[in-house]
């Protein structure tokens, strides 16, 4: 936990979000700039600051990660149409918030290339 990180002061309570799914590991919540009608970060609740800083013993949490992601998405009701899971990593990814994040977008049509 580090406590100058906005994310894990989501996870401990001290800024608030508004949660949409939450278990021992993890919390998925809105982002505050919704980016698509459906915009929702998924965290660990451990501090990791990026992909490449997952540990071999962070396997587990990561994947746990990726199966939490269609539970969201149907909650979201964006599984029939289709979705985007996005992971902006360090600066050429475009990452502001160095907590581990997913992105899951939804609710529109997206296009490609990203920006
Ligand atoms: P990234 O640019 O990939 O690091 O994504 C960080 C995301 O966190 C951005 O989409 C921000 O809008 C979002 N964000 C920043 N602060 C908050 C907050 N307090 N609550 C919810 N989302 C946030
Ligand atoms: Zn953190």
């Amino acid at each position: 936990m580090q406590t100058e990180c906005i994310f894990c002061n989501i996870v401990n309570g001290k800024i608030p979000a508004k949660k949409i799914y939450e278990d021992e590991q993890v919390i998925a919540f809105n982002d505050i700039s919704p980016a698509a009608p459906a915009h929702v970060l998924l965290i660990p609740k451990k501090h990791i600051a990026n992909l490449l800083e997952v540990a071999a013993d962070d396997q587990q949490l990561i994947a746990h990660m990726m199966s939490t992601v269609p539970h969201i998405v149907k909650q979201l009701g964006l599984a029939e149409e289709g979705f985007r899971l996005v992971v902006n990593t360090k600066d050429n990814g475009g990452q502001t918030v160095n907590h581990l994040h997913f992105h899951i977008l939804g609710g529109r049509f997206m296009t490609w290339p990203p920006g």
